[in-house]
């Protein structure tokens, strides 16, 4: 077993594992759930907590239908599944922040239904530019400042908050490095690798992630020296196709591996994505100049906003077809979860502008068990109309 094949395989691991273990794989750790793309994991890091993103599984025990009707997303049902169940009571709580109006449902009905993890909440302007969303912001950090404190019992310094943002940007730059190398990978290790980033410590993610490029930097190499093609390896590749389709993925959070196998058994690969929790939250580095609390506004605020959010400057088509050219791109493939509205209407309006810059695109439905099937009869189709 070759070092990247050994770091993907523990980041598959720390994938499959139940957040019952976590503590036990993480000793050090104090881990603290969260959901959505919005919640300043540096507030929560600084107050001594390990942020882990709340992934949805295929499994559910039912609970959350008792709470939840039968049209909310499966992300949603699923974290309340879980809590419900017991999975989530290693947990020290659960932040929210407002991404949409299902977690923002979740987030209210969290304290009257669920007695542990307690849950904690950040409100998010919608209009990013107005002139009222920063110092809106800014008192929100605030407050969850002073309520960590609270917590804890003990005071969150500047300093510490400036420590944790260097730790998180670090993790963005790791995996921004990621995405420069996607179509040298098997669409399932980019989204392992990617994944393990809002699941482990990232004390311990850092340092693995590093090893993995440099392994993979060397691989190119060694091709390169050897006359190969480092793009086209089969031993990273593991196929036999010459032409690998460049896919473009689009959607909020993508828990469930199947859709990126199913496009590496296709024989594409994906070099991108606009996923709520994908290249759009790793793109920029939070200020490590100035107040931290300030800089994690600012930071918020100038992230391309996922579905429910404006920004007059920061328009998601846009941003989708420069990302679509720049990586060269044959195709998208959104992929929706039933019962998401938000990325739904999304939907209309990127393929819209899709459909004027002659971008060939195929839109999938995520369910809580994937119709595999199903799935994999019309990526191959799709892949087969833009040539694969
Ligand atoms: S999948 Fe859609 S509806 Fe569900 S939590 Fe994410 S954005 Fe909200």
């Amino acid at each position: 077993m070759t070092r990247s094949d050994e770091i993907l395989s523990t980041f598959q691991d720390i994938g499959e594992m139940s957040l019952r273990n976590w503590r036990e794989r993480f000793p050090d750790y104090r881990p603290l759930g969260f959901l959505s793309g919005y919640v300043p994991e540096e507030l929560f890091h600084a107050a001594g907590f390990s942020p882990v993103f709340l992934l949805h599984g295929r499994e559910g025990c039912g609970h959350a239908q008792a709470h939840l009707p039968g049209f909310t997303c499966w992300v949603v049902r699923s974290a309340l599944d879980r809590a419900l169940s017991g999975e989530l009571s290693a947990l020290a709580g659960v932040a929210f922040a407002h991404t949409c109006d299902a977690v923002q449902a979740l987030a209210d009905l969290w304290p009257r239904v669920v007695p542990n993890p307690p849950a904690l909440y950040v409100a998010m302007p919608h209009h990013l530019a107005a002139p009222a969303a920063r110092p809106y912001l800014l008192a929100e950090l605030q407050r969850l400042r002073e309520r960590l404190e609270q917590i804890t019992d003990r005071a969150l310094s500047d300093e510490a908050l400036r420590e944790s943002i260097a730790l998180h940007n670090r993790t963005r730059a790791l995996v921004r490095q990621l995405y420069e190398v996607a179509d040298r990978l098997p669409a399932p290790a980019l989204h392992t690798a990617l994944q393990a980033a809002f699941l482990m410590p990232k004390e311990v993610y850092n340092p693995l992630m590093a090893d993995l490029l440099d392994t993979l930097e060397a691989h190119a190499e060694l091709a390169l020296a050897k006359g190969e093609d480092p793009k086209g390896s089969p031993k990273f590749l593991g196929s036999q196709h010459h032409h690998r389709p460049r896919l473009f993925v689009v959607g909020p959070e993508l828990a469930d591996p199947t859709l990126y196998q199913v496009i590496a058994d296709a024989g594409g690969r994906v070099v991108g994505d606009l996923l709520d929790l994908g290249q759009r939250y790793f793109a920029r580095a939070v200020g490590e100049t100035g107040g931290p609390l300030e800089a994690l506004a600012e930071h918020t605020l100038a992230m391309l906003p996922t579905p429910t959010k404006y920004h007059p400057q920061r328009r998601r088509e846009a941003h989708l077809l420069d990302m679509v050219s720049a990586g060269e791109a044959d195709g998208v493939i959104f992929a929706r979860q039933k019962f998401c509205d938000p990325h739904g209407f999304d939907v209309v309006t990127l393929k819209t502008a899709l459909d004027k810059a002659n971008v060939p695109h195929l839109l999938v439905e995520l369910e809580q068990t994937p119709h595999i099937g199903q799935m994999r009869t019309r990526v191959e189709a799709f892949l087969e109309m833009i040539g694969a």
